[in-house]
C-alpha cells in the first residue's frame, strides 16, 4: 500500500525547489493529483493529508468520484474528451484542461448556458506536433482562444500540453520553454473575457522541469498514488 502522505510531501518539497531554483514562489504552482483508475478511498487518504485537486481522465469516472465523495473534493478532467460526455463534467469538473477543438467549446457552452454556470476550461495544445496526439497546433491556439473569447458561459484560464514521451525529463524542456512562451504571447494580447492564468503541464516524470520553465499547475499520478494496474 502507497504511503500517500508521505508521497504527497515529498512531492511538494519537489514542486517548492524546483520553483526556488527558478526564482519563483513555490505557491505559484498547484499540485492536481492524478486519482485516474485509483479508489476513492485513496483519494480520501489525499485529502486527509490536504490535497483538494485531482485530476481524472475519464469522464464516468470522474462523475462517479466527485458523487460517491458528494462534491468534497476539486476535480479536473484531463483527458482527451468527447463531446457526448460533455454533459456528465458540467457542474462537476471546476476545469476541463483538454479543449482543442470549437466543436467541444461549443458544447461545453451550449451545456453550461443550459445549467446557468460558467464552465473553465484550458486550450490543449499539441505541443510536439505528434499525429496521434490530441491537442490544438501551437499554431492554431491563439484562434481558437479567441473563438472561446467570443463562445458564452465558457472561460479560458489558460493552457494545457503533454510534450512527447521522453526517456530523459530533459528532453521535455524545449517543449515546455516553447509553451511558456506560447502562454506569454497570448496573455500579452489581453483578449476579452481570457484569463491565462494557469498553464498545465508536467507529470511524474518530468514535473520539476515543467516547474522551472514556467508550469502554474504539475498533474502528478504515479508519483503520489503509486503504479497503474492498466495503462490508462
Ligand atoms: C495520467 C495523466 C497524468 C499523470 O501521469 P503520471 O505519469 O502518473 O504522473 C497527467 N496528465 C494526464 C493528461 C494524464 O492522462
Amino acid at each position: 500500500m502507497e504511503d500517500i502522505a508521505k508521497n504527497l510531501k515529498s512531492v511538494r518539497e519537489r514542486i517548492a525547489s524546483a520553483a526556488l531554483r527558478a526564482g519563483r514562489d513555490p505557491g505559484s504552482v498547484t499540485l492536481i493529483a492524478v486519482s485516474k483508475t485509483k479508489p476513492v478511498e485513496m483519494i480520501e487518504a489525499a485529502m486527509a493529508a490536504g490535497q483538494t485537486v485531482f485530476g481524472e481522465n475519464r469522464v464516468q469516472e470522474l462523475r462517479d468520484k466527485y458523487d460517491a465523495l458528494g462534491g468534497r473534493a476539486v476535480f479536473h478532467q484531463i483527458g482527451g474528451l468527447q463531446k457526448n460526455k460533455v454533459k456528465y463534467l458540467i457542474g462537476r469538473a471546476a476545469l476541463i484542461e483538454s479543449v482543442d477543438s470549437r466543436e467541444l467549446a461549443a458544447e461545453i457552452s451550449r451545456l453550461s448556458q443550459k445549467n446557468g454556470v460558467t464552465t473553465d476550461i484550458l486550450i490543449q495544445v499539441n505541443i510536439g506536433r505528434e499525429l496521434q496526439k490530441s491537442g490544438v497546433d501551437p499554431d492554431e491556439a491563439e484562434n481558437l482562444v479567441r473563438f472561446c473569447s467570443e463562445t458564452p458561459a465558457v472561460r479560458v484560464r489558460g493552457l494545457m500540453a503533454i510534450p512527447p514521451k521522453c526517456e530523459n525529463p530533459e528532453d521535455a524542456r524545449p517543449y515546455f520553454k516553447e509553451m511558456y512562451s506560447l502562454f506569454l504571447d497570448i496573455k500579452s494580447k489581453n483578449i476579452d473575457n481570457i484569463y491565462m492564468d494557469i498553464l498545465s503541464m508536467g507529470m511524474t516524470n518530468d514535473f520539476e522541469v515543467a516547474v522551472e520553465e514556467g508550469s502554474t499547475a504539475v498533474r502528478v499520478g504515479t508519483a503520489i498514488f503509486g503504479k497503474r494496474d492498466y495503462m490508462i
